[in-house]
């Protein structure tokens, strides 16, 4: 447990005292990249187009197997930098030291936050305006702090990577002034630690018997979003954003509270504070306690399940101890579960002042017993504040025509023929038997019981019909990963299994395979299936969370839809499912093709979720 730079209880202060004491440090001249212009979906007319040019097109030429794909790695090259923290007996003079450059750079900053919060008159009609002049800018502009545990390209393990990177640039869009919170882990890659400006530090004061700990601020702004990294060694240095709850609750109970006292001390007060998972769901509860008193208290809160199954829980004295949360908010409605536990999450719930998450069918399912993990019954009483918004994509990072992972390019006009391209390229490279006439089933995935790998375990011998190959990449569950490794083995050249985490390789999978599988025991949204369709790969998925809300059955009497569903958690229903897709492929490819061009002109970006997240935070602050 980190104890290495703790300060004595002798020498504690409050928090909020040294917060309001201190003045935040110059902020770094840093110059925001343009924000990135957003490319114009494909015309729909484009599709029909193209399959007359390839119904009448002979077979395409042969394409050069692409190179191997980079392999992205989240652990730094080299060191992360040093903390700059100071000893217990050092704690005064640092804050000395911060206090005289603290004052008039900030100072602008606070008056420029607090002048575009306000309300803007519409804008009289300019004649001829700059390229960049955007008139359709909603009005009034909201600030938003987000705070969480992961951000893309930082660090990511999963959905929440994503939603981080991306969200807070489709909210930029939306007018919203954006500062994404994070923890300085220090496997994030040095090429963004070099780049970090350091922009203040201080002490907090963290546990129920004052103990004190360092927090640094360092900076880093990119394509319009400012990102501040909290820095401390003792908690971040791990390899793994998340090691064991044992390291991870003291960690998160420290994120949680510094990030608040970092906004103060940055004196930046945002309209909302808009907190992702368990990891960041001490945060209400820190606001309306222990930060009830400082400029902070005026900004809403939102917390935002992206998924329920991890709650952060642990014993009561121990997150006690660590939070120094007062006693009352260890009651049953709050913080208490069970007999002796204490549920980050649960609490988190119940002082937030308005709860989303990733997708409206999950919404309702989290309160049900077989989705709730537990929290059912507490989510069905704050129901009232609960709502709904499905994850999109960012259409850039993921975009086929400028892919620099794929074998071949391509986009709405060519997808029946370059795509092509990238399934060989992904049969040489998986060691599968190269033939464009075979069904690949692509799957990316964490590999655990919640991605309804049970039940692909099931049926896969039954798959393997030599018309059908599979290729896997995950990591997870040795269970999973194992089972994965004797298949491979089992059908060479019809099934390849990557136990790894390999951004190269997801690429040219999403693009090189013809179906996608995704059969969750419970999907909160699901990014694969959206990254999928993108790419012109049908889905294949159970009818649940967001697989649900984003993927339409195909129908094959009106011929619509996006994919391939089946709704309860039965693998005979999964392989119907696939074969249903493989009866289309293989007897009617004129309307599967119809239906990847209809999944790659679907539109899966965050354009309409930003807005409804939008729409929320003007509810809770009009
Ligand atoms: P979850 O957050 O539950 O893991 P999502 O579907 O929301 O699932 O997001 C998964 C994200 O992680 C996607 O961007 C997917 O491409 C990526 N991903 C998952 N496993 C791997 C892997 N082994 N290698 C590369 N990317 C992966």
């Amino acid at each position: 447990m980190p104890t290495k730079k703790s300060v004595p209880a002798e020498e504690a202060t409050e928090v909020k005292d040294i917060v309001a004491e201190e003045k935040a440090a110059p902020a770094p001249e840093q110059k925001a990249a343009p924000a990135a212009k957003k490319k114009a979906a494909p015309k729909k007319t484009a599709a029909k187009e193209v399959k007359e040019e390839v119904k009448t097109a002979e077979a395409a030429p042969e394409k050069k197997a692409a190179e191997k794909p980079n392999v992205k790695k989240t652990a730094a090259k080299k060191p992360a930098a040093k903390t700059k923290g100071a000893k217990p007996a050092e704690k005064k003079e640092v804050l000395e030291e911060v206090k005289p450059e603290a004052a008039e750079p900030v100072k602008e900053e606070a008056e420029v936050t607090e002048a575009v919060t306000e309300e803007v008159p519409a804008a009289e009609p300019v004649e001829e305006a700059p390229a960049y002049y955007e008139p359709e800018l909603p009005q009034p502009r909201r600030s938003v702090a987000f705070i969480g545990s992961e951000c893309y390209p930082f660090v990511k393990t999963g959905g929440l990577g994503d939603v981080m990177y991306a969200l807070p640039k489709a909210l930029i869009a939306q007018n919203c002034d954006v500062k994404v919170i994070l923890p300085r882990y220090r496997c994030i890659p040095w090429k963004y630690q070099e780049k970090m400006v350091y922009r203040g530090e201080f002490y907090m004061d963290l546990c129920s018997d004052g103990r004190q700990f360092y927090v640094g601020i360092m900076e880093y702004v990119w394509d319009g979003v400012v990102y501040d990294f909290i820095d401390n060694e003792e908690f971040f240095s791990s390899g793994n954003p998340y090691t064991n709850l044992i390291d991870d609750i003291p960690k998160f109970c420290y994120f949680a509270k510094a990030a608040l006292a970092a906004l103060n001390y940055m004196n930046w007060v945002p309209d909302i504070i808009h907190c992702h998972d368990w990891q960041a769901a001490l945060v209400p509860i820190y606001l309306r306690t222990l930060f009830a008193n400082t400029q902070l208290a005026s900004a809403k809160t939102m917390l935002t399940i992206h998924n329920l199954r991890f709650q952060g829980v642990y014993n009561i004295p121990t997150i006690k101890y660590w939070t120094g949360l007062p006693d009352n908010v260890f009651n049953i409605d709050v913080l208490k579960t069970g007999v002796e536990d204490a549920n980050m999450m649960k609490g988190g719930l119940a002082y937030a002042d308005m709860i989303t998450t990733v997708s409206n069918t999950y919404a309702g399912e989290i309160q049900s017993e077989f989705y709730g993990e537990g929290l059912d019954a507490h989510l069905r009483h704050h129901s009232w504040k609960l709502r709904g918004i499905v994850n999109g994509i960012d259409t850039e990072m993921w975009n086929t025509a400028t892919d620099p992972l794929l074998a071949e390019n391509y986009d709405l006009s060519n997808v029946l023929r370059n795509k092509r391209a990238n399934k060989k390229a992904l049969q040489e490279q998986m060691g599968l038997v190269v033939d464009d006439s075979k069904f690949v089933i692509g799957l990316v995935s964490r590999l655990t019981n919640q991605k309804g790998l049970d039940l692909v375990n099931w049926i896969l011998p039954e798959l393997m019909d030599g018309n059908t190959q599979v290729v896997v990449l995950g990591t997870g569950d040795d269970f999973y990963e194992n089972s994965f490794r004797y298949f491979e083995n089992d059908y060479r050249g019809y099934v390849c299994s990557n136990i790894m985490y390999d951004e190269g390789r997801a690429h040219l999978i999403y693009a090189g395979a013809d179906a996608f599988l995704v059969p969750s025991l419970f999907e909160p949204c699901g990014l694969t299936q959206l990254i999928a369709m993108r790419y012109g790969t049908v889905p294949i998925v159970r009818e649940t969370g967001g697989l649900k809300d984003t993927v339409q059955p195909y129908n094959g009497y009106t011929n619509d839809g996006n994919g391939f569903t089946f709704d309860r958690y039965d693998a005979g229903l999964l392989l119907d499912a696939i074969n249903r897709a493989k009866t289309l492929y293989f007897t009617d490819r004129w309307k599967w093709d119809e239906m990847v061009q209809r999944d790659m002109d679907k539109d899966v970006s965050w354009e309409n979720s930003a807005k409804q997240y939008r729409w929320l935070y003007l509810e809770l602050k009009p």
